[in-house]
């Protein structure tokens, strides 16, 4: 088969970039038109300002933002024309507060008190009780009951791109999720171990000189960072991180991918600071992206990975009551959401998730791993700019969702649809466009890079 073992690299082998990138070109249409067409897609509610703010670290320390810090963060972007500084990162502040179906709601049947629920009524219609929260989660679950805090915000008006956020804050939030949830205390696995060895282009003729420089000096710290937290951990030393780490290597290209794709987005929706356009930056790519091929490998195997777990819940989604509050829209949607789900579906074995926790210490992982997720998905809460925690939240409960359907439901022996919320719904299909669309941005960069070799 040519499943995409959590074990392997995306590898020409198997199912290659090539095999993903062509599954892409047929499937972006039908994912932006379900995230971009509808109401039920493009509404997101979360609770952006949670009270209390960063739960890990003091936030009086000014190396965590909140809200107050976020015009601060923004104003420390000295190269930044304050014309438009104010004009276009001025749409940073923050989500617009109305949703189309927000009357609709006060309608909705109620969650009976036990047991299934009603005929005809979807997860859904049903508005949660704060701070529910199901063991099977893979990260907080943001709420949507009238009573929580939290605003609907428009995926739409507020598009995922270069925000300026940079720094001690941005760097600690990084620093705080690789390194405190991502088992690198324990047995984290060595950078040669991660499938690193899949480059889609090499960057060999490419002369850049500077930054070839400056990212070999980040690629070396990225590599004392993994090798030093695991270099007193004897046990390993020797030993094939094949099948020590498996989970731990998923937990990682994970994070890695998403990271990856956040900085795809900002370099292909760059402020150009001379022009005041919104344009491709190549040298951002370059720099975050291009010399750092494994990054865009883990991209690639989140790609796998989402499809999978959207291929997975399709069959569940034909029975589910998506509640716009219009029937029409209703089947709209259900039929945009089946041309997705029905797309991914088309490369059979794409990801191989009944390999994870079996063997080894993996069955004792699977709560470690759930729980360092949700860790991962708290710390998105020191997040010190309003738009990239916005899509940081939205990210990791869509990896969130999709590890709940890849490893907390089968489709042969759980009876009944796995029990997702329409947060983690929207979550989900809005994180597989952001893959969707960093893929083909990536494709477009690589382009790029060829004219500008050719040219040369
Ligand atoms: P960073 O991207 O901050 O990376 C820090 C270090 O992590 C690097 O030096 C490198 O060692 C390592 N690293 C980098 N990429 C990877 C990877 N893929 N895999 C493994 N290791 C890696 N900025 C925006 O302009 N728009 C946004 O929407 C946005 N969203 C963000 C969301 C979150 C959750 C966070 C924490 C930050 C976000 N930022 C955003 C900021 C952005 O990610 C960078 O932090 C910022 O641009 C500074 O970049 P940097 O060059 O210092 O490297």
């Amino acid at each position: 088969t040519c499943a995409i073992s959590p074990k392997a690299i995306v590898s020409d082998a198997c199912a290659s970039y090539s095999t993903l990138e062509k599954l892409n070109s047929k499937v972006r249409p039908h994912v932006d038109d379900l995230t971009q067409q509808t109401d039920f897609f493009s509404y997101y509610r979360l609770n952006l300002f949670k009270e209390g703010g960063c739960p890990f670290w003091n936030d009086e320390n000014g190396m965590c933002a909140n809200i107050a810090c976020k015009v601060d963060t923004l104003d420390k972007e000295e190269d930044i024309p304050k014309i438009w500084r104010a004009a276009e990162l001025g749409k940073l502040e923050g989500p617009v507060a109305k949703h189309p179906g927000k009357t609709a709601q006060k309608e909705r049947p109620q969650r009976p008190l036990q047991g299934s629920l009603g005929e005809n009524v979807g997860e859904s219609c049903v508005v949660e009780a704060d701070d529910e929260c199901d063991e099977r989660d893979y990260c907080v679950p943001e709420d949507e009951s009238v009573t929580a805090k939290g605003d609907y915000v428009s995926l739409i008006q507020n598009p995922e791109r270069f925000t300026g956020y940079a720094g001690d804050g941005a760097n600690m939030v990084w620093d705080a999720i690789y390194r405190e949830n991502c088992f690198q205390k324990s047995s984290f696995p060595h950078t040669a171990a991660l499938g690193m060895t899949s480059v889609p282009r090499g960057p060999a003729a490419f002369d850049f000189r500077a930054v070839l420089q400056d990212a070999g000096r980040q690629q070396m710290l990225e590599q004392q960072v993994q090798q030093g937290s695991q270099g007193t951990n004897s046990a390993l030393t020797g030993l094939g991180f094949e099948d020590e780490c498996l989970e731990k290597r998923v937990f990682y290209r994970v994070i890695s991918g998403m990271h990856a794709s956040i900085s795809t987005h900002l370099c292909w929706d760059f402020l150009n600071q001379t022009t005041g356009q919104w344009q491709p930056n190549t040298q951002c790519y370059i720099h975050r992206l291009h010399m750092h091929p494994e990054r865009i490998s883990n991209l690639y195997f989140n790609y796998a990975l989402v499809t999978r777990a959207i291929a997975k819940i399709g069959p569940q989604l034909r029975s589910y009551t998506f509640c716009t509050g219009d029937d029409d829209q209703d089947a709209a949607t259900k039929a945009k959401v089946l041309a997705v789900t029905e797309g991914a579906a088309a490369v059979p074995h794409i990801f191989d998730e009944s390999l994870m926790f079996k063997n080894g210490e993996g069955p004792s992982l699977k709560e470690d791993f759930r729980n360092r997720f949700r860790n991962v998905s708290r710390i998105m809460d020191c997040v010190g700019c309003d738009k990239c925690r916005l899509w940081g939240k939205l990210q990791t409960a869509g990896y969130g969702a999709a590890l709940k359907i890849l490893f907390e439901f089968d489709n042969n022996k759980t009876p009944g649809a796995p029990e997702l919320k329409r947060t983690e719904l929207v979550a989900l299909f809005n994180t597989y466009a952001r893959l969707s669309s960093s893929m083909s941005a990536l494709t477009e960069f690589r382009s790029m890079v060829e004219a500008a070799e050719a040219a040369e």
